[in-house]
């Protein structure tokens, strides 16, 4: 997928700039962590800076009763050599890739149209036909099977047949003269499951592309790293921990003078 209007980074390899979720059927790939960046960020980089916490988190409410579960699972959430992955221009542009006349396309994106409903109450989403400036494009295609692997310390194991895979790229934009680096992320999304497990995967994958960037271990969470036997809707703590997310210190959506950057 080219961008027109956003230039790739040129100082990250292609190894650090793409994140990598794997599906709700697989433990997480390799994330990218680059110690170097991390311990001496560049002096040319915007700092790393919190930005306001959306209404829509800010106002959410504890449920009542003792229904819900307690507490969150920020601690699996992983940050980015560029901090978290926090969108801070809302609401965030969603593409999903148009339905064939099969019912099976219609069902995908009734389930991943379904599930953006889901999240838009805790962070405004909206749909947009342009995939080229979208923020987040979910396709519907199975990913890519997995070579088998070993690693060291690790038996080798069959690759699982996974539902889903989402993943990231940083880019840079000139925006009222000053440059900011920002987020994309693409998700390719199986249309070959049961619709329950379709509106699962896509909750857990969207989940992934608003900045939780890890998976919870509470079963009842839609984070939850594998896929249960009866699929889960958002959960409180999903939400505790999107909201954790959202207060944490980010580079992203932050400018710097237009000129003082070399970023090519
Ligand atoms: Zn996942």
């Amino acid at each position: 997928m080219r961008h027109r209007q956003a230039r790739r980074i040129g100082w990250l390899v292609a190894g650090l700039i793409a994140g990598l979720m794997a599906g709700l059927m697989a433990v997480c790939f390799n994330l990218p962590l680059n110690p170097v960046a991390a311990s001496q960020p560049d002096p040319q980089l915007p700092e790393l800076q919190v930005h306001s916490l959306p209404l829509t988190l800010a106002d959410w409410s504890e449920p009542a009763g003792d229904g819900a579960q307690s507490g969150d699972y920020f601690d699996a959430v992983q940050p980015t050599e560029l901090g978290y992955l926090v969108w801070s221009k809302l609401p965030v542009q969603v593409y999903i890739q148009a339905a064939e006349a099969d019912a099976k396309s219609q069902a995908w994106y009734a389930a991943v149209e379904q599930a953006m409903q889901d999240w838009t109450v805790y962070l405004p989403l909206s749909l947009t036909a342009n995939a080229e400036t979208a923020d987040i494009q979910v396709l519907r295609a199975a990913p890519a099977i997995q070579p088998l692997t070993a690693r060291p310390g690790h038996p080798v194991q069959l690759p699982r047949i996974r539902a889903a895979e989402t993943k990231y790229q940083f880019f840079q934009r000139q925006s009222k003269g000053e440059i900011q680096l920002f987020q994309r992320f693409t998700i390719q999304l199986s249309p070959n499951q049961t619709a329950d497990y379709m509106l699962a995967t896509a909750r857990h994958e969207l989940g992934h592309a608003l900045g939780i960037w890890g998976h919870s271990p509470v079963a009842t969470d839609a984070l939850y790293f594998s896929q249960v036997g009866h699929p889960t809707a958002i959960s409180a703590r999903d939400i505790r921990t999107l909201k954790k997310i959202y207060q944490q210190p980010t580079r992203l959506g932050w400018g710097m003078p237009a000129g003082t950057a070399e970023l090519e």
